[in-house]
């Protein structure tokens, strides 16, 4: 089973930062985080056996659940963040406050036609969970079977096409000589993932929840 700890006041503080720095509106209603640090299954010896967080059954670096209005009334926060305690120790600042950005941004406040934000019987603001932009599944044997014509590829060659996209949107220090090389690289990237499923299997790199 997974155990569980609070996050000290440091990351409280950071969780507190970027949610003043990117989420305003967030901020402006006074919502409040706790972050849980999770630690995966042990076996005797103390090491890890399992994932620290899954997020519909998927292992994933991080999630976050808005509280139920008892759970409210019971004194806990508008939500809880679980960030993975296995791994935290090996991300940098950044990348830990871009976790906590992707976090923050699943919380959606709840507002009336007028867009004043809607209130719970205790006085705390209504969320809801906003989903991703990108949504991606992949299925070893699906792409195996249907190669090109599976959802798997086609959402892969997809996200790859975009790839130029991405990385003038993302990576902005990067030449377009560079961004047309990194476009072919990930176009030889999932090639060669297209080719490892149909012989074994493809890895697919678990992201945040
Ligand atoms: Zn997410």
């Amino acid at each position: 089973m997974a155990t569980y700890a609070r996050g000290d006041s440091d990351l409280h503080k950071t969780v507190q930062d970027v949610m003043e720095r990117y989420h305003g509106d967030l901020d402006d209603a006074e919502v409040t985080v706790t972050v849980l640090l999770a630690y995966g299954p042990r076996d005797a010896h103390g090491d890890p056996v399992g994932p620290a967080i899954t997020v519909h059954g998927v292992p994933a670096w991080a999630s976050i659940k808005v509280t139920s209005l008892r759970d409210r009334a019971a004194g806990m926060s508008d939500a809880i963040m679980l960030l993975d305690g296995d791994r935290i120790d090996e991300w940098s600042y950044e990348e830990l406050e871009a976790v906590i950005d992707h976090e923050l941004t699943h919380l959606k406040l709840r507002v009336d036609e007028r867009g004043n934000v809607k209130r719970d019987d205790l006085d705390r603001p209504r969320l809801a969970i906003r989903r991703h932009d990108w949504q991606f599944g992949w299925f070893d044997e699906v792409a195996r079977r249907h190669g090109a014509a599976s959802p798997e590829v086609r959402q892969a060659k997809q996200l790859a096409e975009a790839s130029g996209d991405l990385y003038q949107l993302y990576l902005p220090g990067m030449g377009p000589s560079k961004r047309k090389s990194a476009t072919r690289r990930a176009a030889e990237r999932l090639q060669e993932a297209v080719e490892r499923a149909n012989e074994s299997g493809v890895e697919v790199e678990v992201s945040v929840g």
